[in-house]
Order: C-alpha cells, then structure tokens, then sequence
C-alpha cells in the first residue's frame, strides 16, 4: 500500500532581524516541519524575495547544534562545558538565586538585551514586564542606532522620512552609508528601478561596496568626516543660490546660523578633511541642488563614530534646504519607526516600577561596567545579568574587557539563545529559545512602514521555549501575581497596537499597511517643538550643546596616532547579520574566513600579501585574520568585515578586540568606525 504524501501548509511570518526590510514570509510547512521559507509575493516590499541569509532559515532552525533543552554550567566560566538539567529545576534555581540578590538590591541585576529579533512580544514585552517588577537595572539600548536616532528626533522631530517605495520615482538617489545590497536589499531594487528610469545613483561610503560598485559615483570619504561633506553641500547649495526659499521661509528654524555656519565649509576645506577632491564634492553639490526629486537613503553605519549626531544632523538639513520634501520621492529615509505608535506601556508595563526608578546602565559601556565595584554615582556591583537577543560578548566594543567581565566566577549568568554562542559560554544557564518559526509575534520596522504579523509555523523543537513563556514562569516563581503575567502571546500581539492596525487582517494576510502620507513634510508641519525642520535646536542649546551641526573629528582622527595610522571601520560581512548566522554553515562557507581588507598601498607598505594571516592591533587588543588586497579599502583605511564568532575566528577573538567604549556626540552610542590600528604581517 503505498503512503501518500500529506498536504501541506503556507504559514504567514515575518523576518524577525535586525534588517530595514522587514520582510514577510511564507513557511511551507508538512507533517510539522517546516520545509522551505520564502518571501511572501503579496507584500509589495518583499515581493516574493528575501535574502540569500533568510532564504536558509530551515536550515538555522533545525541546524544540528540547537540548544534543545535547559543546560547548566559544570565547567569554568568561557569553557563552554554544561549538563543538561530539567526546566523546572533550571528555573527555581534562577529564581531562587536572582530572588537571593534582590533582597539586597534588584539594581545588582541587569537585562541584556537588543535586537536579536525585532518583535514586540519576543522582544521587550514579558521581559520588560518581569524586570520592571523586579526592579532590575534599566538598559540604554544604544548599541545600533540611538545617535542617528537622537539626531532626527531633534532635527525633523521623531524617526520619519521619507515612504521607502517612492525612491523608485526618484532622479538622484544619495546612498550615504549604506551597503544597500548587503543589508537594505528591497531598497535597492527599487533603487534600480530608479536607475532604470534615469535616475543617478550616488553612494558615499568609506568602503567600495557591492552598492558603491554599482552607482554612477562613489564619494569614498574617510571615515567620520559626512558632516563635513554634508556642510560643503550646503556651502554650495548657498553660493549658487540651489536653494528653495519659500520652503526655507516658511518650514525651517535657524536659517541664518545654518548659512553662516555653511559658508565656512567651502568644497576644499571639506575635501581635505574627507580625503576626497573638492571637484567631487562640486559636482555632488551640483546634482543635488539641481535634480528634482532628489532623495537621500541613509544608513547607521556612518553614525558610529564620535560625530555621528552631528553628522545625521546635518545631512537631515539638506533636504529642507532644496525643498526636496515638496515632492513624495524627495527628503531623506533613515527610519520611520516613529510611525510605528506600538503600546508600550501596555506591553511593558513600566508601571510596575510602582515608584522605584532604578539606574540605567549603558548596554555600549558594558565591558567597563561589569568590572565596576560598588559605588555611590554607580550603585551597586552587576551580580546578575539575564541576556535575551543578543550577543554581548561577540558584538559590544572592546570585548577584551567585555570578556573579562563575563568571565567573572562571582556573576550569575543566565542567556536565552538558540546556540551556544560566544555569550552563551559564559552563561551558568542556557535557556533554549524558540526561533520566528515556533512562536507568536508583531513586528513595526525602520525601512518601511508595514506592521506585519508572526504565526508559529511549527511546534518548538525539543523543550524550547518562547522568551515570553520563559519569562511567565520566573516571574511565577519570583512571587509575581499580577494578572499581566498571565497574557498569552496572541494576547500580546493584540495589545501592541490596540485598534491603530486591523488585527484580522493581519491575520489573513500578514501584514497591515500604516496611513501614512506619501510626502510627509510637503507643506511642513515637522513635530518638532517648533514646527519646523530645526536646523538650530533650541533643546540642544539648553544641554549646552552646539545647536547647530558641526563637523567633530573623531575621537581616533586619522593622522593623530603615529603608532596607529590606519582607520578601521568593522561593516558586516554580506553573509552575516550582526552575529547572527555565523554559525549557519552555507553561509559562512561563502564568507570562509574573516577578513581585513586593505590597499594595496598600505599592504605594499608593510609586506602584507593577499590571503596572508594578519595581526591588526592597537592599545585595546590584537585580531588575527586574513588580509584582502583590495580596491574595497580606500589608502589609509582597513576594514574588518564582522561580526565573526569569536569562537569561529582565527585565535578566539574577533573585531571587537580592538574597537573602543567611547561613545557618540549624541544619544551615547557606540564608535565602532572610529577605531585606529596598525596591521603587520603575522
Ligand atoms: S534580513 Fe532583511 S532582507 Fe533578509 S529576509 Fe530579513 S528583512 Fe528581508
């Protein structure tokens, strides 16, 4: 008798990753297992398409070195040696323990987490809710994006721009610090629908990317130095009069200042300072004060240096100035996820607190604050981190320090993963999580402005859990009676956006459209305190600040050190996402090793040839890797594609070593692309 197949199912997801795309996807699902993944054809930003790291997303799932049940430390802390152990016995040795150091100080304890994935309920929901109740330390989430963010906020009054779908309608598209093709892939296709249409593609980048490569020009400015460039496009703008006066007039704040502070960038004094000519900062100029629509396609990668506020600011001013935000494909995208209205305070529960207001710890600074003692302006020593979604001990700055801080016999460690990470070695528990294909969840994003809604496609493997039932059953054995605690995770998704977005209709088709307007600051109306787009910020004047954009060199200025002469900037590697896939072996196999590449000048320089081991180092800490000869790497700048598995690399470290805890101008992020080293030959 021969056995037929069973039918199978499409369940509707959503990439849960630290991506602008947020794509919508399709799991094709038989006898329980998920069989492929693919872009949902009816989500007009995914349009049926998802990257070559999601399209593998079966193979993560059931990847042979899942973690599948609670494990428990039985070597020293790093060693990676643990038993398994059953959950109840994991958690109510958890929470006996994380109750023990709460009775002295709940302060001591200290949430981890970020965008491991970006759903609202997997995320920061029933964590959120636990901690406030605990009255844990609050985390500064600021590893990725709080400077740019910060930036907007004060320059067009929240994260808002431009609705991604128009820049197929645009004639000039700036790429500023973005490897569109690596990490913004549905923004490049409509990139080259624009392309296609006649547009001009402009990528300003300190590395020749795959997008830089494909653009009609490539600014390959130093690293740290687009405000400077931003404020010659204006000095530009202003001496041929490319400027829309009307709009200025009637929807910009301090356009006097901002013209005095611009005239004193003429194109030379720019190039010089970005390592470019000054007739390629003309001809930009020219372009952009002469095309119509002309639309800017920003990235975070440029603000993570010391100026990367400032230097947000001031691209989020040229707009305005040519009344590029007149027409739906003008104006400038970097985020819109101030669109995004999710309840927070539903979700989260901040009102837990009942009154406490813990201190806040900086998630970029904790290498330094893990090895802090007790103090009055620090309070109490960390005794317990609790980490979820994120990878510290790989991805935070200067993981010399970071490491030594995990590695602290006297920290109870406890990590939520799907694999034995860098982090999770360190743990004294791991905690399985499910992944995006066995749990609930809602997802706003930064790229578009879609909310899209996560079904579980598969029962979770072996005993893992969703971080949000994790979470339920510590707070039931911390005592936590509140009926919050008790809300499921459909529950959940439901209140992230109350009645703003259709519920049913995210479930029939997995995603739900935002009203938005199609050329938001057409005639103004910026909520900002004023009104207007604010080249002068009133409330950054009041913290003392410059109010208007500036250029500031970088904490680690090329040419300052004689002993460190090259700027390293750490871009992912194509196949990799922050941390994440690593560890998913078509993918690295396609990355191979990890990699610095640098010129053939700076390589000739010092004797390195292609595909030799190089040691990269500077006072933090010394990488070893592989060095690719290469027109990707500008004179004077390295970079070391990450984020490898330190685990995976080549002697147990990775990029990090060598990247610094200083933070930015704005938001208090980190400065991983303001980063001096010197390469030798290893
Ligand atoms: S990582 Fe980005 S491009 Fe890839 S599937 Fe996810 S959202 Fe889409």
């Amino acid at each position: 008798m021969s056995v037929l197949p069973s039918a199978t199912r499409a369940v509707l997801g959503a990439c849960p990753h630290d991506c602008p795309d947020t794509c919508s996807f399709v799991t094709t699902v038989q006898d329980g297992v998920a069989l492929k993944v693919q872009g949902n054809p009816a989500h007009p930003m995914t349009d049926g398409v998802l990257c070559a790291k999601v399209s593998r997303y079966t193979e993560r799932t059931y990847h042979p070195e899942r973690v599948l049940s609670p494990l428990r430390r039985v070597g020293p802390k790093g060693s990676g040696r643990f038993e398994p152990v059953g959950w109840d016995e994991a958690l109510d040795d958890i929470a006996a323990r994380l109750a023990a150091i709460a009775a002295r100080d709940p302060q001591a304890i200290l949430p981890y987490s970020y965008a491991g994935t970006m759903g609202l309920v997997q995320g920061e929901s029933m964590a959120a809710r636990f901690f406030h109740r605990l009255g844990a330390s609050l985390l500064d989430r600021t590893i990725c994006a709080s400077a740019g963010a910060e930036a907007l906020t004060q320059t067009l009054g929240g994260k808002l721009g431009m609705k991604v779908e128009h820049f197929a309608q645009a004639k000039l598209i700036l790429i500023w610090g973005s490897n569109s093709i690596g990490s913004n892939l549905h923004f490049w296709r409509l990139a080259q629908q624009a392309k296609r249409e006649g547009a001009k593609l402009v990528c300003i980048d300190p590395r020749r990317s795959e997008t830089a490569e494909k653009c009609h020009e490539h600014l390959q400015i130093l690293p740290g130095t687009d405000a400077a460039l931003a404020l010659a496009l204006m000095h530009e703008l202003v001496a041929n009069d490319w400027l829309d006066h009307d709009y200025i007039a009637r929807h910009t704040l301090g356009w006097e200042a901002l013209r005095e502070r611009a005239l004193q960038w003429p194109p030379e004094r720019a190039a010089q300072v970005c390592g470019i000519d000054a007739d390629q900062v003309r001809a930009l100029a020219r372009d952009y004060g002469t095309t119509k629509p002309a639309a800017i396609r920003l990235n975070y990668g440029m603000q993570r240096v010391r100026g990367g506020g400032n230097a947000v600011r001031a691209i989020a001013c040229l707009p305005a100035l040519v009344g590029a935000w007149r027409q739906p494909a003008g104006g400038l995208l970097l985020s819109n996820s101030s669109r995004f209205t999710s309840d927070r305070a539903t979700l989260q529960r901040p009102d837990l607190l009942a009154g406490r207001h813990p201190r806040t710890i900086n998630m970029s600074t904790i290498g330094d604050d893990l090895l802090r003692a007790a103090s009055a302006p620090f309070g109490p020593r960390i005794e317990a981190l609790v980490v979820y979604n994120s990878n510290p001990v790989a991805v935070a700055p200067e993981s010399g320090k970071v490491v030594a801080g995990f590695a602290r016999e006297d920290l109870f460690t406890v990590v939520l993963e799907h694999f034995r990470t860098d982090t999770a070695d360190y743990a004294d528990y791991i905690l399985p999580a499910t992944t995006q294909l066995e749990h609930w969840d809602i997802h706003g994003t930064y790229g578009h402005t879609d909310v899209l809604l996560n079904r579980p496609a598969i029962a979770p493997l072996g005993q893992a859990l969703p971080n949000t039932e994790i979470f339920r059953r510590l707070a039931r054995r911390m005592g936590f009676d509140e009926p919050c605690f008790g809300d499921d995770d459909e529950a959940l998704c439901r209140q992230a956006f109350g009645e703003a977005v259709d519920f049913d209709r995210l479930l029939a088709q997995g995603f739900a459209p935002l009203p938005v307007p199609d050329a938001p600051f057409a005639d103004g109306g910026f909520p900002t305190p004023s009104g207007r787009c604010e080249f002068f910020s009133e409330r950054l004047a009041r913290q003392g600040l410059d109010g208007l954009p500036d250029h500031l060199p970088n904490h680690e200025a090329i040419g300052s050190s004689a002993r460190y002469p090259l700027a390293m900037i750490s871009p992912p590697a194509r196949n990799f996402l922050n941390s994440t896939f690593v560890n998913v072996k078509s993918l690295r196999d396609i990355e191979a090793e990890p990699v610095l590449e640098i010129s053939a000048a700076d390589a000739a320089a010092r004797g390195i040839v292609a595909g030799s081991v190089v040691r990269v180092f500077n006072d933090r800490g010394a990488y070893r890797c592989k060095a690719v000869v290469s027109e990707r790497a500008r004179p004077g700048v390295v970079n070391g594609l990450g984020i490898w598995w330190r685990k995976l690399g080549l002697d147990g470290t990775n990029v990090n070593e060598l990247t610094s805890q200083k933070l930015t101008d704005l938001g208090r992020a980190p400065v991983f692309y303001d980063c001096l080293v010197e390469v030798q030959a290893a």
